[in-house]
């Protein structure tokens, strides 16, 4: 798939704001600079669609782009950073849960991680979360331009055995990407574009 049109079409506080249309959506999360904003760019060719933002974990809205005036791409608030709340300290915020286990028009949610390091305990966490709540989910790894061949081939055993580890049995679609070098672009396209295609 190339991407022809990206348009910003709004940010929502709730779930709830969002209206019922008939668009497929595909939606991006994960720690905060795990460069999320910069793959969102890559992806669209834009310097600017979603912002790069040196505050984590400031934005706690969820945006929505318009994609070849047929599909969404979703921009959901970064999980992970001390969000602490009066007894405990909160994975991700209920709206992100809410969004992902209600949301119809929901395809798939890209998962990304850093592929720099090794698998973090918060990552599998929600990956665990999205596994026991039926959310569909794919992980996206990011900031790879530097790694050697080795540990790239490395990087998806790490994760299945990591998966095993907390009782999955059927591991997801993983991809490779820098948003710096534009690798994994043709990847995570053609990939969505399946995925469009069979909705
Ligand atoms: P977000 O908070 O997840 O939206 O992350 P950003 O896109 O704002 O990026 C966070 C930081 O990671 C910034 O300093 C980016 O320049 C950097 N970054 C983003 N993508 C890449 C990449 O592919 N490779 C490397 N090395 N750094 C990246």
């Amino acid at each position: 798939m190339l991407v022809k049109s990206a348009k910003f079409i709004a940010s929502y506080g709730q779930q709830t704001e969002m209206p019922d249309d008939k668009n497929l959506e595909i939606a991006f999360i994960g720690r905060s600079n795990v460069g999320k904003s910069s793959l969102i760019n890559m992806l669209c060719g834009r310097k600017d669609l979603a912002k790069i933002s040196g505050k984590p974990g400031k934005t706690q809205s969820i945006n929505r782009f318009l994609i070849n005036e047929t599909w969404m791409l979703v921009d959901l608030p970064g999980y992970g950073y001390a969000q602490v709340s009066k007894t405990k300290r909160e994975l991700f915020s209920g709206m992100i849960a809410y969004y992902l286990m209600e949301r119809k028009q929901l395809a798939i949610v890209c998962i990304l991680i850093d592929g720099r390091i090794p698998p973090q305990k918060i990552d599998l966490d929600f990956i665990h979360w999205c596994g026991t709540s039926n959310v569909p989910f794919a992980l996206v790894f990011t900031k790879t331009e530097k790694m050697k061949k080795t540990e790239l081939a490395l990087l998806p055993e790490n994760y299945m055995a990591a998966l095993h580890q907390v009782g999955f049995d059927e591991y997801p679609e993983m991809i490779t990407t820098s948003a710096v070098k534009g690798i994994g672009k043709e990847d995570l396209l053609n990939y969505f574009g399946e995925i469009v295609l069979n909705k």
